[in-house]
């Protein structure tokens, strides 16, 4: 699987989180900040505001007493006032509209003499004044709410893309890969298939298509291993189940699925299918005296000659007991005869433990052979028939081969 395709899922996880805790601080850190700026804002504008509103009682109240003497009580009351809109100038930071009023009026004086009329026009003056910083003051209120809303959106289009990219690629890397290999596990789970080994490279392939995390990589290689576990446990159990135990030969169970398949192929191609019937001779008194371990060794010596000499193609097997059957596909009854008298003196001729102790000196076998179709119609028949010959070959005196047809002809010539 390439690199490429694959991310290290902790460690993107870990960059994940580190940049949601920026993001979040960031946004908090933000919002604070214009907060706290709106709010010095609205102060100033408030300020503002106050400032026109008691410069317009101010003038109202000039205006109310008219022209002429002021009642000493009215010209306290104004001068209280006109202290408050000092204040107010202050309070706003309007120094200019304090200081054009305080010089106006030149102190505290009575408002009912001749400066009135130019006091009122720069009365005017410092309320067109105030109410143009009260316009500034609410137009920057109004921005930077409008530059706070703009900056929420952003940040909240940022936080929607950024949790969508990652949703998409969990999904996309993890999610859709897991299902898969959920499924693949469900169809291994149903049916164990023929080849699981296959199976395996076909999950690692389906993923190799796509982009996915490591994580999945892992899971994947996990069940490769596990896939190639249970065929190397299949290909165990398939020998056990085809091999003999003590002799490593085929057994019996094999032989014969595969004599009745020869046969029916044989039946097809119009050919012929030979087998031999290998009994030890005098095998019940070697083990009488040497014992059945002793016996067992002889048992596989002879089974590592019987496989020695025959074809790739041939099938040596373990009949049972002290016996052993071996298929000769596409082998005729002269073949059959050469390789089977060539057996029985290889055995004859090769050295065993304790064989002078057998009754001819030497440990020797008897082979009975029949070849389908001439001898038999079918595989029972054949196995029997071979039998039959190898009984023969024991009654004229054992260590020798003989062919069922031989019995046949005999038969047939009484
Ligand atoms: P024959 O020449 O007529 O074949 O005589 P035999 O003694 O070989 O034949 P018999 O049928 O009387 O005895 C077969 C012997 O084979 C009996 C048994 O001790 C031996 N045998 C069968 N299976 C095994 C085995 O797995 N291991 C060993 N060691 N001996 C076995
Ligand atoms: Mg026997
Ligand atoms: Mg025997």
């Amino acid at each position: 699987m390439s690199d490429a395709s694959q991310t290290n899922q902790p460690a993107r996880l870990q960059r994940i989180t580190m940049a949601g805790t920026i993001f979040l601080l960031l946004t908090l850190f933000v919002t604070v900040g214009f907060m706290l700026y709106r709010n010095e804002l609205v102060e100033n504008l408030r300020n503002k505001q106050a400032l026109y509103l008691d410069l317009v009682e101010f003038r109202e109240k000039i205006t109310t007493e008219g022209t002429g003497a002021v009642p000493q009580k009215s010209a306290k009351v104004m001068q209280f006032m006109l202290g408050k809109v000092l204040e107010s100038a202050e309070a706003a930071g309007e120094k200019e509209i304090s200081g054009a009023l305080i010089q106006k009026r030149g102190g505290l004086q009575p408002f009912a003499d001749a400066d009135r009329e130019i006091f009122l026009l720069a009365l005017d003056n410092s309320i067109g004044k105030a109410e143009t910083e009260v316009h500034r003051a609410l137009d920057a209120c109004i921005r930077i709410s409008n530059i706070f809303v703009m900056t929420v959106l952003v940040l909240f289009i940022l936080l929607i893309t950024g949790s969508w990219r990652e949703f998409y690629r969990t999904y996309t890397m993890t999610l859709i890969p897991l299902s898969r290999l959920s499924e693949k596990i469900g169809t291994i789970n149903r049916c164990i298939p023929e080849s699981i080994h296959e199976t395996a490279e076909d999950i690692r392939n389906d993923l190799t298509l796509s982009p996915h995390s490591r994580d999945i990589c892992r899971i994947t290689d996990t069940m490769a291993e596990f896939c190639m576990d249970i065929e190397a446990k299949n290909k165990k159990l398939d020998e056990l189940h085809i091999r003999d135990e003590k002799t490593n030969l085929y057994n019996y169970r094999h032989f014969k699925e595969h004599l009745i398949m020869e046969i029916e192929r044989s039946k097809r191609a119009g050919d012929m299918v030979s087998i031999a019937m290998i009994d030890i001779d005098h095998f019940k008194q070697y083990n009488d005296e040497h014992g059945h371990v002793a016996g067992d060794r002889v048992l596989a010596q002879l089974a590592g000659i019987i496989s020695s000499q025959c074809r790739t193609s041939d099938m040596p097997s373990r009949f049972g007991g002290e016996e052993f059957a071996v298929l000769f596909p596409r082998t005729d009854h002269e073949t059959t005869l050469q390789i089977s008298e060539r057996l029985r003196m290889i055995i004859c001729a090769e050295p065993v433990a304790h064989e002078k102790h057998q009754p001819e000196g030497r440990l020797t076998v008897s082979i009975g052979i029949a070849t389908f179709p001439g001898d038999a119609p079918d595989w029972y028949t054949l196995v029997n028939n071979a039998d039959r010959a190898l009984y023969r070959a024991k009654s004229a005196g054992r260590n020798r081969v003989c062919a069922f047809s031989a019995i046949r002809n005999g038969e047939e010539g009484k």
